[in-house]
């Protein structure tokens, strides 16, 4: 039981001590072994005919179709190199609506006449792959006839080597896309909404006289999780089944000391860390930093950022690669936004920024009045996609899991604003002051900033609780949750930004078209879009109850919950937005809706059987057992002709808790009965009737676990969980 639990793990934590579950491998030398198992551009071009090598470029960096030829080629060179590493099989590696990753592998080994076996990769089946994929979720949009989807290698992403024990897999990234060429993914709308972002941002770009023909959306998401002795979490069916615990009492000591936050790591997670970070490294996965979070037993890990869509796999492959080293050292990896009821929940910082092709970051201010006139044109071109596209923001990151985050309480809240810091703030009020006639002045902009400072990301302003926050040189989206795939919370920003930029280069274009300076059009351009788009704008403490009562003043949107927030997916402006960028059209942005419904609903429901599940038979029975223990001991006492005042009131006390409990059980149980009719009503159902009643059993069930003897307590506690490491 809990008990068992806890000598579990405090022997576990011995053998760690004691060196005998220790890895005896050295540490290897990060440096060689980054991209170790990666078919990188290095080896692209050392392994290919220089044709070859030339094609795959040109569709890698202009996304040109890769002729049948070359494909064989590259085909050819790719198993070589997998086969020479001890690979037997390939996957087409997908992000299928599920939110996970999906793979089928396939042999490279092919029978041949004379019974042996030959190692065989075709172009075609690089380039292609057909899982039988009718079981994924497709929000409606593939009918039994058109059932099949494919795979398609996105030969952006590099393809690289699935090393695990004694076995070697060559693992392709890859879109996945229904026969009728509609999306069932998550990599295919990113991967458009990046070209049209691209779009816009050059024909801005170009006005301001650079020769960039490409702009790259990039991202570094810092990822949040909690490691927890593996005991433990094989002690509690709610970890396993929904990722998170359904009850569990306040512990005594929670995070209040704060001690917790960048201390020192525990050397048992510190080694998992650095395991995990050696395979990433092995991947190609540039990972930086690691540091304790602000939750006991709570940490945090950033790679250096890259290109949105390599980096959106990376982030899968760092998820994936926590989950599987962690047991290894005993522990189990918590990718939930809120395991832990009370304590801090996990979010994933996703920072964010525009590049062009030749490196120069769009976001970071320059160091010539021109550099910094062009800086400012990004900047209010974020804060007009911000305010513009709110609710979509809001959609991309909803999920039940980060309804315990957002708009509960904890940062950030469910209201979309922007922090810019005192600089750029001031900044802007400036430029809103000045009209656009007077902006002229010795070439320069007339706003108090012909040269701006170099802004530091670590100036003293840092806000922890703004949802999208400017530091420095990026933006950084804080209200991606921790379990999430950052895929589509980067989709809706790449629209929400070429939307923008769109408006942005028209107005531009016709003002210089007509003779007017580009400083000048400048000029007129951020004042207007200050001054419209400005309520957005908010540096003060997020968490503040007076933030929400400002927040409405300025009619900024306030979605509490999923059921509130995912309905502005399907808004007559975002399905435009959405067709108009080519992104996903409407039956496709509509199938995201359906899937991201149905799987709020779905956890709801997991959840609340699992309650019903562990009440009745995990602490009822203990409850029961430790009722009689009282009954008993009162009897006991009478028997022997005395009276005891305090037993009968405990009795009292606990028979009627107990009592509750049963109740609140059964009517939890008796609600879950209810079909709620179209998802939007049952989400509401959920929403309104489930999660109340989850949340008054687990109320009564924490007050029994604080009156339980610990012996009886079936369940590890969040002491335990949270403080044995
Ligand atoms: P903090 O924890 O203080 O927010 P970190 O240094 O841990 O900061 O993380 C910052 C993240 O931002 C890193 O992943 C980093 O690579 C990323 N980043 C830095 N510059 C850019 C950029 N131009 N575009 C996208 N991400 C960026
Ligand atoms: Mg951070």
């Amino acid at each position: 039981m809990g008990s068992a639990a806890l000598a579990e793990a405090a022997k576990s934590i011995r053998d760690w001590s004691i060196g005998a579950s220790r890895p005896s491998a050295p540490p290897a030398n990060a440096a060689d072994a980054f991209g170790s198992l990666v078919f990188s551009d290095k080896l692209q071009q050392e392994r290919l005919p220089k044709p070859v090598y030339r094609a795959l470029r040109a569709t890698i960096t202009r996304g040109e179709p890769l002729e049948p030829a070359p494909a064989d080629a590259v085909a050819a060179a790719l198993k070589d190199w997998a086969v020479g590493h001890g690979a037997t099989h390939f996957t087409h590696w997908f992000q299928p609506m599920t939110g996970i990753t999906a793979e089928k592998h396939d042999s490279f080994l092919v029978p041949t006449a004379d019974g042996t076996a030959l190692a065989e990769f075709r172009g075609k089946e690089l380039i292609k792959g057909e899982p039988d994929a009718s079981s994924f979720p497709s929000g409606g949009m593939r009918s039994t006839f058109e059932a099949r989807g494919y795979t398609a290698w996105d030969p952006t992403s590099p393809p690289w080597l699935h090393v695990n024990g004694n076995s070697a897999t060559l693992v392709i990234p890859t879109a996945f896309v229904s026969w009728t060429g509609e999306a069932l993914d998550k990599k295919t709308p990113l991967l458009r909404s990046m070209e049209a972002v691209s779009k816009q941002a050059v024909r801005v770009l170009t006005l301001f006289g650079s020769t960039a023909e490409r702009v790259f959306a990039t991202c570094g998401p810092e990822q949040e999780y909690f490691l927890i002795d593996r005991n433990f979490y094989f002690a509690r069916p709610d970890l396993i089944n929904a990722g998170r615990t359904l009850f569990g009492a306040k512990p005594p000591k929670g995070q209040e000391m704060e001690d917790q936050y960048f201390g020192s790591i525990p050397e048992r997670v510190l080694a998992c860390m650095a395991e995990v970070e050696l395979e990433l490294f092995k991947v190609g996965v540039p990972v930086k930093t690691r540091h304790n979070e602000v939750a006991p037993s709570q940490y945090e890990i950033a790679p250096v950022f890259e290109n949105a869509n390599v980096a959106v796999d990376h982030q899968m492959m760092t998820m994936e690669t926590l989950k599987r080293v962690a047991p290894k050292y005993g522990l189990a990896c918590l990718l939930h936004e809120k395991p832990f009821a009370g304590v801090n929940g996990s979010g994933k910082h996703n920072n964010w920024s525009l590049s062009d092709e030749f490196g120069n970051n769009l976001l970071g201010p320059g160091e010539t009045p021109h550099d910094n006139m062009q800086f400012l044109v990004f900047c209010a071109a974020v804060i007009r996609a911000v305010d513009t596209w709110q609710g979509l923001l809001r959609a991309a990151v909803a999920g039940a899991g980060n309804d315990h985050r957002l708009g509960a309480n904890e940062a950030p809240p469910a209201i979309l604003s922007i922090f810019l810091g005192d600089m750029l703030t001031d900044i802007f009020e400036q430029i809103e002051k000045g009209s656009a006639t007077s902006t002229k002045q010795g070439g320069t902009l007339d706003v108090g900033v012909s040269v701006l400072p170099k802004l530091s990301r670590d100036a003293g302003d840092r806000n922890r609780t703004s949802p999208f926050a400017f530091t420095g040189n990026k933006f950084e989206f804080r209200a991606v949750s921790s379990g999430q795939n950052i895929s589509f919370p980067n989709t809706a920003l790449n629209a929400a930004m070429a939307h923008a930029l769109d408006a942005i280069a028209t107005e531009l274009e016709e003002a210089t078209a007509a003779g007017e300076e580009l400083h000048t059009a400048v000029g007129a351009l951020l004042t207007t879009i200050i001054r419209k788009h400005k309520r957005i704008v908010f540096n003060g403490n997020n968490y503040a109850p007076q933030w929400e009562k400002e927040a409405a003043r300025r009619k900024l949107l306030n979605l509490k919950n999923t059921v509130d927030a995912l309905p502005q997916l399907v808004t007559k402006e975002v399905v435009r937005l959405f067709e108009r960028y080519t992104i996903l059209n409407e039956r496709e942005l509509r199938a995201r809706y359906e899937v991201f419904l149905e799987h709020y609903n779905k956890t709801i429901n997991v959840e609340a059987n699992l309650m019903v599940l562990m009440a009745n038979r995990y602490i009822l029975p203990a409850a029961l057992a430790y009722q009689k223990e009282i009954g008993q001991s009162v009897a006991a006492v009478r028997a022997g002709g005395g009276t005891t005042v305090q037993g009968k009131k405990l009795l009292a006390r606990y028979t009627k808790l107990v009592d509750q409990f049963k109740a609140q059980t059964d009517a939890l149980e008796a609600r879950l009965e209810h079909n709620g009719g179209s998802p939007e009503r049952h989400a509401k159902y959920m929403r309104d009737t489930i999660i109340p009643a989850m949340n008054r059993l687990r109320e009564l069930g924490d007050r029994i676990e604080v009156l339980s003897p610990h012996e009886l307590w079936p369940l590890p506690t969040y002491r335990e969980m949270l403080f044995i490491k």
